[in-house]
């Protein structure tokens, strides 16, 4: 199958209204060129060095997403022309991003990740970090809160999967009546990857992160 295909599988399954972002980290510009030629705009990469590198030799009408781990002196190198952070996941990452944005003169678009997983190993906030960045959101002059992402526990066991979304989604639905009644700004939930984003999308989802079903499998020996 070319990337072309597996793209058009996806959208196939794909609600109108649910944002796909064409995860490109290890895979390289000319798989993204194909990708953009299947008229894909929105791309998620995970690591600033290479989603600066992409960002400079690609299309400008790319949106590029970051969505790893982000750490606070490496903010000011993706702030210029970042679309969205899906991967803020603390207060202090936040106001960071809050200062670089000012300095630009940028409004930067970010979501709160979320920690759904069972697994220890994946990053995010629970639920007292977060209500404490959500009542300090005032404080924030450049940056614009936009939803909630996570990550669900890497199993074969569909039922704790989709209970994680589901979880998510209320929370979601919690803190945008609680906080966001009035701002249409907060509107996506990013959940769901390659193994899981059918189920993230019945539980809710509007935005899909996908990676190898389009690209093939990564490879992590030659970037
Ligand atoms: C790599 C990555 C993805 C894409 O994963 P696939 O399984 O290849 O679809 C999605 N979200 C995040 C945060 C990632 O790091």
């Amino acid at each position: 199958m070319s990337i072309q295909d597996n793209i058009a599988a996806i959208r196939s399954h794909l609600p109108a209204q649910v944002q796909l972002v064409c995860v490109s980290k290890f895979h390289p510009e000319e798989a993204i060129r194909e990708a953009y030629a299947c008229g894909e705009r929105v791309f998620g990469e995970s690591h600033v060095q290479e989603l600066c590198r992409k960002h400079d030799a690609l299309p400008a009408d790319i949106a590029w997403h970051f969505i790893g781990h982000l750490q606070t002196n490496k903010v000011k190198y993706i702030v210029p022309f970042v679309s969205l952070i899906h991967s803020v996941d603390s207060w202090r990452l936040l106001t960071e991003i809050d200062k670089q944005a000012g300095r630009t003169g940028r409004q930067v678009n970010c979501l709160l990740q979320m920690h759904i997983a069972q697994e220890e190993s994946k990053f995010g906030m629970d639920e007292t970090e977060l209500r404490e960045a959500l009542e300090r959101r005032g404080e924030l002059a450049h940056v614009t809160l936009c939803g909630l992402m996570g990550m669900a526990t890497f199993t074969d066991d569909e039922e704790q999967v989709r209970g994680e979304f589901r979880g998510l989604k209320r929370l979601f639905d919690a803190v945008k009546a609680g906080y966001f009644a009035q701002d249409d700004r907060f509107c996506v939930l990013s959940m769901g990857m390659s193994d899981d984003y059918r189920i993230a999308v019945e539980e809710g989802s509007t935005m899909v992160r996908i990676g190898t079903t389009i690209f093939g499998q990564r490879d992590y020996g030659t970037r």
